[in-house]
């Protein structure tokens, strides 16, 4: 294919392409013959072309990537050192003539794969949904509007435009480029960002020189851009390598490591322990080796942890689902864990904690300040009044202070403003693009100005972004007259700084620099946010706006100021941090005065600590640390001040929370423990960077998840918590039978049988346990303490042994009454039964009594799993199959009451115990 090749017609009302064309050389041709080629005009495709070429190039997608055949998931369940040991044990048994201790065995080995599967199946069909929520948006020109759209609705010949941190949605055929970087790396591997401009290049040129090119799924460094979708979907580059399709994430993290860790060691320590005790009990106890190595095979089968890990993971899914239903997205699995220990949340103002929905409340010129009502985008809603309190307008000719301050505002402004509803005119208007900009539309129509015949009359040449660096931006503009003119808006003090003179009511004056400082002060008190402007003439409208051309001949406008009132749940969300331990701090880039009133409002703190950018620059970062912790606001700070800012808290220890929404954000939040990207405003590179994305921008939703990410690691610790002692009972009962020489309380089938119906159920519902109450009025946990606390071992050890003690005491008050030893095992096997249902109700409050309505209620699924065991011992006492197979007696009424108040007696002395253990203030317990 070449670019001599003849273009497709070009009559935009029959589309004449096609997904199945060959494509041309589209980095060989001039832009504008990729533009005619694609049938596309200066305002873009307009919604009826859009719709044809959707129906014949479908969606901008590519496939899901494969995944895995159900049969291998499946197969994949019995890939595990501990299943090996209990398959071991199986042949084992089977070899010995065991057929039922084998059966069982392999019934658990099915029945934990078939829950593994299913509930890993579960996991991974909601990660994938979520992920989903997050997919990627685009900007693009269309009927001569600029729209905000989803990646997958771009067909070929759309206009896209780029800017930094915009993750490039199809291949683009670039139109225009300014400053333009785009890090290419997933394509060629080159780890420095490429120059782009629009020039064609060497129709043979390689992808990487490809500079008239951006390549869907490359991500933009720096600056601006726009270009002509020419592929989508799998026809683009990235479309043709299938191997970067399949990313899926592993569902690990390091918690889950260390217990399958653990669980490994746990276990060759059960083995090692097994064949002592076989030695043991063949060489002294005189048992014949086949009935020693099969009751040591049931031991070390019962004493595996065999469900622990899936366990953990089903729990961690729970926890990113509850996560997502309170609007934190988790992209990486560890984040669940990190967020339960963080300490420290270091948070945006801007649409975060505050609303983001902006209105302008006064305008101060040299000539004075006018205030201006309503508190919405609503033009309607208010007006412009002056201080003797008439309405004030402004006409085209007008050439007032504050007509020009209008002016910049309206056009030095990217956003664009439309109601809601044309028709049902319900109030509601709706801003595309920046809140602040928006709100400076509603200002122009308040003022009676039409923002889109003044943007057409002062066409606009170029522009210098907005950067959260410098603070501002510039637009250049061809006057109606002819000449130029550039618009400036940006931080006030920048501004003032830029300016050696002032518009006055009667021409230029020099800056008066004490007005304008009183004036920011005044505003800033009032929490309001400062917009500053300036202008400059040029002779003639040039085509490029330099950075140079604002260096002279700027005339400082004046001020706007914006009230963006704190959103009511972040108020609420953070007295809850104060209650869970948890520090807050702001950091914006937003003026100090300004920054300290939101805090005060916010209940931050009464006398909220403000420190500037500038002051972290003076500081060596050995003093950071001490200076970050004493710090509750930062303002006026560069996305380099907050990668400080995260370095200095956690070199003093803490778990560290940071949002972020820029593309300079990106390094700050790789670095904190948690990085937090706004799901919203937030670009590409920022989401791509963070471990969460908040679906609402909202600050509460990051404390929503910090409690469900408490709740996960209870949950977790309440598993093991659980799991442990109950298989260490059984493990003491048949270790002190062989070495004090009486006949096992147990037999290995039953030890079998009682892990088989336990794991399943009884363990699993712990990681369905909702939040204890009270997980946000503790202090966050050490990052780095072990799983097993010493309050942890305690509590095995101490439960183990009221197990055994309970066993022991059944077993012989059931011999001594003279009952057959079958009917005694099967009274024993109940007793374990019974006291690890209680056991359960207890452990479900780790922190907090477990005697209340809510703990003796339980959830569902407590009581569901409760059912499931009841009916399986029924059929296990009662069932004459049953009695054969496991060799058991029926249990009477009286003796069932007896082993349910064995029950309740334990439920006493572990709630006597954590009564005492926390009055004693041991373990670190309250
Ligand atoms: P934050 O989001 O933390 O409030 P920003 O970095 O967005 O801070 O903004 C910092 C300052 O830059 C604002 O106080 C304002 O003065 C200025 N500013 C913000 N947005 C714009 C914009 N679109 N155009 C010009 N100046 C802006
Ligand atoms: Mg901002």
């Amino acid at each position: 294919m070449t670019a001599s090749q003849p273009a497709p017609h070009t009559a935009p009302s029959s589309p004449v392409l096609s997904a199945s064309q060959v494509q041309p050389a589209w980095h060989a041709l001039p832009a504008d013959e990729a533009r005619e080629r694609l049938a596309v005009g200066e305002a873009g495709l307009d919604e009826a072309e859009v719709a044809a070429r959707r129906v014949s190039f479908g969606p901008n997608a590519l496939p899901p990537p494969p995944r895995r055949h159900p049969l291998l998931r499946f197969l994949l369940q019995f890939h595990n050192t501990l299943i090996y040991v209990l398959l071991g044990g199986a042949v084992a048994a089977l070899v010995l003539g065991h057929i039922i201790d084998a059966a069982v065995i392999l019934a658990v080995v099915v029945v934990n794969a078939i829950v593994g599967f299913v509930q890993e199946g579960k996991a991974e069909a909601a990660l994938s949904a979520i992920r989903d929520m997050i997919s990627p948006h685009a900007n693009v020109i269309r009927a001569g509007r600029r729209t905000n759209i989803p990646a997958q609705d771009i067909v070929p010949g759309d206009i896209v435009l780029l800017e930094a941190g915009d993750r490039v949605p199809a291949d683009l055929r670039l139109i225009h480029a300014r400053n333009l970087l785009i890090d290419e790396a997933i394509l060629t591997g080159e780890s420095v960002a490429a120059e782009k401009h629009d020039a064609a290049v060497a129709e043979d040129a390689p992808l990487g020189d490809r500079c008239g090119m951006a390549f869907s799924g490359t991500m933009v460094a720096a600056g601006q851009g726009a270009g002509i979708a020419v592929a989508t979907a799998s026809q683009t580059e990235i479309g043709h390598i299938q191997s970067l399709l399949a990313d899926v994430e592993p569902m690990s993290t390091p918690l889950l490591r260390q217990i399958d860790a653990f669980a490994r060691r746990f276990t060759i320590w059960a083995l090692a322990a097994a064949v002592a005790l076989f030695i043991f009990a063949v060489a002294a106890r005189d048992y014949g080796w086949a009935d020693a190595l099969i009751a040591v095979v049931a031991l070390a089968v019962g004493v595996v942890p065999e469900g622990l890990p899936a366990v953990m993971t089903i729990t961690l899914a729970i926890g990113v689902r509850r996560m997502v239903a309170r609007n934190a997205v988790i992209r990486r699995l560890p984040a669940v864990e990190t967020l339960g220990a963080t300490s420290v949340i270091c948070s945006d103002k801007t649409g975060t904690l505050t609303r983001n929905e902006m209105t302008v409340t006064r305008i101060v010129s040299s000539a004075g300040l006018l205030r201006v009502s309503g508190a919405s985008y609503n033009p309607d809603a208010g007006a412009i009044s002056g201080p003797d309190g008439a309405a004030i307008t402004v006409r085209d000719d007008d050439a007032s202070t504050a007509a020009l301050i209008i002016s910049a505002a309206t056009l030095c402004n990217d956003a664009s403003l439309r109601p809601r509803d044309h028709h049902a005119r319900d109030g509601q208007w709706i801003v595309d693009g920046d809140p602040m900009e928006g709100a400076l539309l509603t200002l122009a129509h308040k003022a009676q100005v039409d923002p889109d015949g003044w943007r057409s009359a002062w066409p606009r040449r170029d522009v210098i972004p907005f950067d959260s660096v410098y603070r501002w931006m510039a637009t250049l503009h061809a006057a109606p007259d002819g000449d130029g003119v550039i618009f400036v808006k940006g931080a006030p003090e920048r501004l003032l700084e830029m300016c050696a003179v002032q518009q006055g009511e009667n021409g230029i004056e020099p800056l008066d620099m004490a007005y304008w400082r009183a004036a920011i002060d005044a505003a800033a008190d009032d929490g309001e946010r400062i917009l500053g402007y300036a202008m400059r003439h040029l002779p003639s409208a040039a085509a490029r706006l330099e950075p140079d051309d604002l260096r002279e001949g700027l005339i400082f406008l004046g001020l706007t100021g914006f009230i963006d009132p704190p959103r009511d749940e972040a108020i609420a969300a953070i007295r809850e941090c104060h209650a869970a331990g948890i520090t807050v701090k702001m950091i914006t880039g937003d003026h100090g005065a300004t920054a300290r009133a939101i805090a005060r409002q916010l209940g931050l703190s009464q006398t909220p600590v403000v420190a500037l950018g500038a002051d972290i620059d003076r500081l060596a970062d050995g003093d950071l640390p001490a200076f970050a912790t004493r710090t509750d606001v930062f303002a006026r700070t560069s996305p380099e001040h907050k990668l400080r800012i995260v370095k200095a808290l956690q070199s003093t220890g803490a778990v560290v929370a940071m949002t972020g929404d820029g593309v300079n954000d990106a390094p700050s939040l790789r670095q904190a423990d948690v990085g937090i990207a706004m799901g919203r405003k937030g670009t590409e590179a920022a989401k791509e960077a963070a471990q969460v994305v908040l679906l609402d921008d909202n600050f509460a939703s990051i404390v929503a998840a910090v409690s469900e990410g408490r709740t996960v690691y209870d949950n977790i610790r309440k598993m093991i918590a659980w799991t442990l002692p109950t298989n260490g009972g059984e493990l003491l009962a048949v270790v002190a039978a062989i070495i004090m020489g009486f006949t096992m309380p147990l037999t290995p089938a039953q030890i079998l049988w009682l892990n088989l119906i336990t794991a399943a159920t009884l363990g699993l519902v712990l990681a369905f346990e909702p939040a204890e109450p009270g997980v946000m009025s503790r202090r966050p946990r050490e990052a780095h303490a072990p799983l097993l606390s010493p309050f942890m071992l305690w509590r095995v050890l101490f439960v183990s042994v009221l197990f055994l003690i309970a066993l022991m005491t059944v077993f012989f008050f059931s011999a001594t009454r003279g009952d057959e030893l079958a009917l005694s095992r099967t009274l024993c096997v109940n007793t374990l039964v019974v006291l690890e249902i209680f056991y359960l109700f207890n452990v479900r409050y780790l922190n907090s009594s477990s005697f209340t309505w809510r703990g003796a209620l339980g959830t569902p699924s407590v009581l569901a799993a409760i059912a499931a065991v009841t009916a399986g011992q029924m059929l296990f006492t009662y069932a004459p199959f049953m009695q054969i197979a496991f060799d058991t007696r029926p249990v009477s009424l009286a003796d069932g009451a007896l082993l349910i108040a064995l029950g309740v007696i334990m439920m006493i002395v572990l709630e006597i115990e954590k009564a005492i253990l926390r009055r004693l203030g041991l373990f670190g317990l309250k």
